[in-house]
């Protein structure tokens, strides 16, 4: 019910136009790294000290427009440029329905395809997240007709679509985060129980570890991590095939241990104005992140 409420928060258009010119409040600056690409890199280079890669995103929905999609490919391609002239240790994940995927499917290729040209010249690697379900097949088409030429982009399998079995064996070739899955999907498509998708969860991480390129284990969740630390090391897989994700200014002190232990760790950096829907996601998630909420009001 509560995951309900805030996804349907989340997509409410007229709270997430109103919500950019509040700037970052609710608590949203504990879990947003800025509004600026100058803010944002430099907490890159924070977590770079701690020996933490990047994946930057800047943040933006409900694109219908042809001047924002060009707007927000503008600002990832200052990203893709900071990223170079800084040296950080960082990459790229961008939504298809900001570069305009909801207006025309060959104009989002357009804009997608500069991107990924620009990063490769620097060998900036782009990931290309995974929507809902109603946008998951154009996503795959994008990627597979990016990839043709370019090899530094993937995308993302979520475990709680009863075809993510078939995917993750079509695209095993591909470099690909591994989540459970954040929208709310009907159980036409997707399992509904957490229990289901947990063990399709590990079956999948499990699945590309042997037989895929290179995955990146996308959680919070550290039965996951407890239980993919034990099956690399009983199986041989090397550590440079694979690294954990976990979201910015979530269990902080586990994303630092986990580096320290010698682990790929890679922090999904949000940015920007638009930080409305991705906040309120992350409170459908877990209702726990309230109190980020109720710190920020109290600690005025
Ligand atoms: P959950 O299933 O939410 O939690 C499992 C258990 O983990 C909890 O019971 C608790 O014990 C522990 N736990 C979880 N969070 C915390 C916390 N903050 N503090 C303490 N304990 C905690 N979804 C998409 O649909 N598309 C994407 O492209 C996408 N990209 C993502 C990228 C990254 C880097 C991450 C981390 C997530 C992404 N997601 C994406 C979201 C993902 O699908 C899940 O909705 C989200 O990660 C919640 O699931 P979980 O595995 O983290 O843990």
């Amino acid at each position: 019910m509560t995951r309900d409420f805030f996804i349907s928060l989340s997509q409410n258009k007229l709270l997430n136009t109103t919500a950019k010119r509040w700037g970052l409040k609710l608590g949203a600056r504990s879990v947003v790294a800025g509004t600026t690409v100058e803010e944002t890199i430099e907490s890159v280079k924070e977590l770079n000290a701690l020996e933490i890669s990047c994946t930057i995103d800047n943040l933006g929905e409900f694109v219908f427009e042809e001047d924002e999609a060009i707007q927000a490919k503008t600002q990832i391609l200052e990203v893709v440029e900071a990223i170079h002239e800084h040296h950080v240790n960082a990459h790229i994940s961008l939504k298809p329905t900001q570069i305009g995927l909801d207006i025309d499917y060959n104009f989002c290729l357009e804009n997608l395809t500069e991107i990924v040209d620009v990063a490769n010249k620097y060998n900036i690697f782009v990931n290309v997240d995974m929507e809902d379900y109603a946008h998951l097949q154009q996503t795959f088409d994008l990627m597979n007709t990016v990839n043709q030429k370019y090899h530094n982009i993937g995308t993302v399998i979520q475990a709680y679509l009863f075809r993510a079995d078939d995917d993750i064996k079509h695209y095993k070739d591909h470099r690909l985060r591994i989540v459970k899955g954040a929208y709310k999907e009907s159980d036409k498509v997707a399992f509904q129980y957490k229990k289901e998708i947990d063990q399709n969860y590990l079956r999948l991480i499990e699945y590309h570890l042997l037989h895929g390129k290179f995955t990146s284990i996308a959680t919070h969740d550290h039965h996951v991590i407890n239980h993919v630390k034990q099956f690399v090391e009983e199986n041989n897989i090397p550590f440079e095939k694979f690294e954990f994700q976990m979201l910015y200014g979530f269990r902080k002190e586990m994303q630092f241990q986990l580096a320290q232990e010698g682990y790929n760790f890679c922090t999904y950096v949000p940015f920007g104005s638009d930080w409305y829907g991705y906040f309120m996601r992350r409170l459908a998630e877990r209702p726990q992140n309230l109190n980020l909420i109720g710190k920020q009001i109290f600690n005025r």
